[in-house]
């Protein structure tokens, strides 16, 4: 009987084991299912959890968990994710960070503002740099957002003419035809720019009137050759013939067609004011007709620049619909008249001038084919609002107040539009401006209940609200809306380099 109890022992002990064993399996199989479902990457360095996803892209807009790893999003999961660091998202959006393609202020105090204002990427086209691989590595290390830059008309022809003015020019380069010689030399310096990865061919062209409608055409035969983008300051602004803002518009739309160099137009209310209309108009029948071209606006009513450049030579009352009260001295606030403009203009400066109707504003922040931009620059804290407040404004006043515009239409122009315009010349910004696997971890996490711009013509120099996380490259810049120290992840966006 023992014996026999000891076999059942035995028999019922092995069923133990068995079963154990059993069990042990199922569990490490089911284990295996869950990395499985997380295609074997169970381990992130961030996740970003519960956040309302929206990708401009696939017109995903729904709640997810997105894992980050080694700068780049890897997974985006309605499952469960565990990251070394958590974002709890909840009750946010999470977008992909924006892109402003126009920027000029480029330094740490410029970047500062920008990410507070949700932006991860800047670039400076319009006026562009004469030394495209020395702007680069200027910054490269100390970056704390990503940054581009075209080569550009304006400096080289300033360094051509040894012309000593800072932003703008104000000698030769402004007033002087260039020499057959000179236009060669431009074309080389615009030729070695593009090799150097320059974003396209900067142009500014009320800041150079003397630089002759042919010169300008020979700059865009140079970008035609390998399709670079020309980021275009329009001759004119306002409605004054012979020289109005559709005359200046013709001469680049028609460059674009000769030369096939793709187009893109900067800030065209700040040109077109109430003709506007007429010159959206015109770039979307060019479109239509198959030309590249693009265009972006500011969300503000009012412009700026420098005092001393060209855009103030004689008739600029005249050409812009306005005089001395609508302009305001940047540095103190100001409203100018006679006597303090003339006393400015010596001295130099930037200069406001409130000269846009809000409707075109309005009407152009709608259209569907316009980009939004800052054409941003802060100097010691003075400067034009826009600088810092663009695209919390865009969201806040112009998407949630005032509905002008969708969330998802509002994100489209400040994320995926300007990714678009550059993906061919530089392939890296298919990466950015979108949340999908694969894309850079460049996001931008707002509460879409507060953001706004608080940034004034009186006190630019102000944080956006309701930005709460930024990351740029998989590192956490902007945390429970506070920046945060230390750190350089932005990298610099590039065009593809020819070594010759
Ligand atoms: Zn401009």
């Amino acid at each position: 009987m023992i014996h026999t109890d000891n076999k059942l022992y035995k028999k019922l002990m092995v069923q133990k084991i068995f079963t154990l064993c059993f069990l042990f399996l199922v569990s490490i199989l089911n284990q295996s299912c869950i990395n499985n479902d997380l295609s074997g990457k169970s381990d992130f360095d961030i996740v970003i959890l519960n956040g309302r996803v929206m990708d401009p892209e696939s017109d995903l807009d729904a709640i997810r968990n997105i894992g980050i790893r080694d700068g780049s999003v890897q997974l985006i999961t309605t499952k469960e994710i565990i990251g070394q660091t958590s974002i709890d998202a909840q009750g946010l959006v999470v977008a992909p960070g924006f892109i402003d393609i126009h920027q000029h202020g480029q330094d740490h105090e410029n970047y500062c503002y920008k990410v507070m204002d949700g932006v991860t990427t800047v670039l400076e086209l319009e006026m562009g740099t004469a030394d495209v691989d020395a702007w680069y590595s200027e910054r490269e290390g100390k970056a704390l957002i990503n940054h581009g830059v075209s080569i550009g008309h304006v400096p080289l022809r300033m360094k051509i003419m040894n012309d000593p003015g800072g932003f703008a020019p104000v000698s030769d380069a402004v007033y002087k035809p260039a020499s057959d010689e000179e236009i060669i030399l431009l074309q080389e310096g615009i030729e070695k720019g593009l090799n150097q990865g320059g974003l396209g061919v900067g142009f500014g062209l009320m800041y150079t009137p003397a630089a002759s409608r042919w010169e300008i055409l020979e700059m865009f035969r140079v970008a035609g050759k390998t399709k670079a983008p020309c980021v275009v300051h329009l001759r004119y602004g306002g409605q004054k013939e012979p020289g109005s803002c559709i005359a200046a518009l013709e001469e680049v739309i028609s460059a674009a067609a000769i030369s096939g160099a793709p187009l893109h137009v900067v800030h065209i209310t700040s040109l077109g004011f109430s003709q506007t209309p007429k010159m959206l108009q015109m770039i979307s029948e060019a479109r239509t007709n198959g030309l590249d071209v693009t265009v972006e606006c500011y969300p503000y009513t009012a412009t700026q620049t420098t005092i001393e450049s060209a855009v103030y030579d004689e008739g600029w009352q005249e050409s812009f619909g306005i005089t001395f009260e609508d302009l305001q001295w940047a540095e103190t606030g100001e409203r100018l008249n006679a006597e303090s403009f003339t006393k400015y203009r010596k001295s130099g400066g930037m200069v406001i001038a409130h000269s846009i109707p809000e409707d075109v504003v309005r009407s152009t922040i709608a259209d569907p084919m316009v980009i939004l931009a800052s054409d941003g620059i802060l100097s010691g804290g003075k400067g034009h609002p826009r600088g810092t407040g663009t695209f919390a404004r865009v969201l806040g006043k112009y998407v949630r107040e005032e509905k002008l515009l969708s969330l998802s239409e509002g994100l489209k122009k400040i994320t995926l539009m300007p990714a678009r315009r550059l993906e061919e010349i530089a392939p890296m910004m298919k990466n950015k401006g979108r949340i999908r696997e694969g894309a850079d971890a460049d996001i931008t996490i707002f509460n879409p209940e507060l953001i706004i711009d608080q940034a004034t013509y009186e006190e630019p120099a102000k944080y956006s609200k309701g930005i709460e996380y930024v990351l740029v490259n998989g590192v956490v810049v902007v945390n429970k809306g506070r920046l945060q120290d230390g750190g350089f992840p932005g990298k610099g966006v590039r065009g593809i380099v020819n070594d010759f």
